[in-house]
């Protein structure tokens, strides 16, 4: 048993990457995490949306480790950590004692001060998000369908996404699929196809962090799947009666909250100051100012690029910090000189829009249609983790495709906000 004990608090994309990327070095490590997977976020609107099942995208931590006797696995929840006494406080009101420690505890969304919207309009973070809202989805058709009053029908069908990021506007696109080619055969007194499917952006355009042409062509490509996309207005109220929008009311009865980001809570944690989302303003080399040894990553530190501008939070930016630690971490344990700061690397961005086009921004590329779907779909089967779920993810993929069914459409949980 090695001496010097690493605490990895997040079993997300960068405290994998650091556990991983510290395979051979002379620590034992304790990987921490409140859920008892490793959730591949990018693939989660697939699960809300009926594409694919919870267990394609989703993978016990400790089964990750079974191979490497010096890491221990723990499925806890962190509620702060004593720097002074080295320890990490655990909501059960146990400690753990490190001698480095790496918070990688991520994000979550953020409702603009009005966390009260949460009951009525999930976002999309975890599995149980993701099934809630497939839950009401597949429900709202169901509850159509028995429908008489043509008004309450109209809202049951009408399904608002609040925010035209990448999950946005990739929620939007395959809901508008669900009702347009999947589900019509199926019901006998609604037309599922005249299901409305709004998309509210408070900016004035869809994907923001992309090309103006490739935002353009992705705003065009929803609306032909029969997305109606609306600028401009922020959404000023959400309730189980509807959505207000500036000063417009929509009935609706099912919506989706795709806007807003909020770190996990480590600067208060430790005390330190964080940027407005939160995210811990942590030093060059990804440390806890004045902490020599608590290192912060991923979605939940504020990190600067060379060029001032922030690293986005992405599952790259968290497994390249991830590698940074490890590396910063071996060496410093071999006596070896500091491994300088992080230099984030950007590979692209990627955004699908429904199930056959998608953008992708290289810089010094740029993609879109169904060859760009075909990147984006080809790169996402290659993060996965294991060949196995690599085939099973490109199967069902397969399966969609040729069928034109989604297959993972169970309603499996009571929920009395909407059933009662
Ligand atoms: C819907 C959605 C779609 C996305 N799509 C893309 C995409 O297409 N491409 C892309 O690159 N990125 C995408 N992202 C972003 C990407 O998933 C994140 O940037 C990435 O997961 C960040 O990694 P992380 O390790 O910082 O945090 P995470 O991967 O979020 O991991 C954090 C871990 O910490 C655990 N945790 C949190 N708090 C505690 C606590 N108090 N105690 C114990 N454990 C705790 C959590 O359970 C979780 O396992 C998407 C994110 C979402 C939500």
């Amino acid at each position: 048993m090695q001496d010097h004990h690493v605490v990895v608090v997040g079993g997300g994309f960068g405290g994998v990457q650091c556990a991983n990327d510290l395979k051979g070095a002379p620590v034992r490590i304790t990987m921490i995490d409140r859920r008892n997977h490793h959730l591949f976020q990018p693939l989660l609107y697939q699960v809300a949306t009926t594409l694919l099942a919870t267990s394609e995208i989703a993978w016990p931590i400790r089964n990750f480790f079974r191979d490497r006797p010096e890491v221990t696995t723990l499925l806890a929840e962190v509620i702060g950590v004593d720097s002074a006494a080295h320890e990490v406080l655990l909501k059960n009101g146990q400690k753990i004692s490190y001698d480095t420690l790496v918070l990688a505890t991520g994000a979550t969304h953020a409702y603009f001060g009005h966390d009260e919207w949460e009951p009525v309009a999930p976002g999309l973070k975890t599995l149980e998000d993701a099934t809630t809202i497939r839950r009401r989805l597949l429900l709202a058709f169901e509850q159509a369908e028995l429908e008489t009053d043509p008004a309450v029908r109209e809202a049951l069908l009408t399904f608002v996404i609040v925010g035209a990021g990448p999950t946005g506007v990739e929620l939007a696109g395959i809901i508008s699929e669900l009702a347009r080619t999947t589900l019509p055969r199926e019901f006998r007194n609604i037309d599922t196809r005249k299901a409305k499917i709004l998309l509210v952006e408070a900016g004035p355009r869809v994907l923001p962090a992309f090309a103006q042409e490739l935002s353009d062509y992705a705003q065009k490509e929803l609306e032909l799947l029969g997305v109606e996309v609306r600028f401009g207005k922020p959404v000023t109220s959400c309730s189980t009666e509807g959505v207000t929008i500036g000063d417009s009311f929509v009935p609706c009865r099912t919506i989706v909250w795709a806007a807003g980001v909020e770190a996990s809570p480590a600067a208060k944690w430790l005390g330190i100051p964080a940027d407005r989302a939160g995210r811990a303003i942590v030093d060059k080399d990804l440390r806890a100012p004045g902490q020599d040894d608590i290192f912060i990553i991923g979605d939940t530190a504020a990190v600067m690029r060379d060029d001032g501008s922030p690293v986005p939070g992405i599952a790259p930016a968290a497994k390249q910090q991830g590698a940074y630690v490890a590396r910063v971490i071996k060496a410093k344990l071999a006596g070896k000189a500091a491994a300088g700061p992080f230099h984030y690397r950007h590979q692209g961005s990627l955004a699908t829009i429904g199930k056959s086009a998608a953008i992708i921004d290289f810089g010094w590329l740029k993609l879109k249609g169904w060859l760009a779907w075909w990147v984006w779909g080809l790169a996402h089967i290659y993060f996965l983790i294991g060949v196995r779920w690599r085939i099973a993810v490109a199967w069902s993929w397969l399966w969609i495709y040729i069928s034109r069914q989604h297959s993972a459409r169970l309603i499996t949980q009571r929920e009395s906000i909407r059933e009662e």
